[in-house]
């Protein structure tokens, strides 16, 4: 059996992973997202709420360039899309 490499080790070799995994997923989506944004803008439409068709406030867009909804409609699509 060979020193260092116990079962403290190995679960931590295994959550480690594990938070590298939902970085790598957390990431992804944001390049999706920030993709989504660039779409919209291309088509006149960034600026606007997909989901209520409102604009965005400026503040909003200033703090995150890739918003595609208002504070409320993304508000209730994490409720219903947990990442
Ligand atoms: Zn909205």
């Amino acid at each position: 059996m060979s020193k260092g490499f116990g079962d403290s080790d190995f679960s931590q070799v295994l959550s480690d992973r594990a938070t590298n995994q939902s970085i790598q997923h957390v990431l992804e989506q944001d390049r999706e997202q920030a993709e989504h944004a660039r779409e919209l803008q291309a088509k006149g439409a960034y600026g606007v709420c997909e989901d209520c068709g409102q604009k965005i406030v400026p503040e909003r867009l200033e703090a995150l360039p890739e918003a595609t909804r208002c504070v409320a409609c993304q508000a209730s699509w994490e409720k219903t899309n947990p990442r």
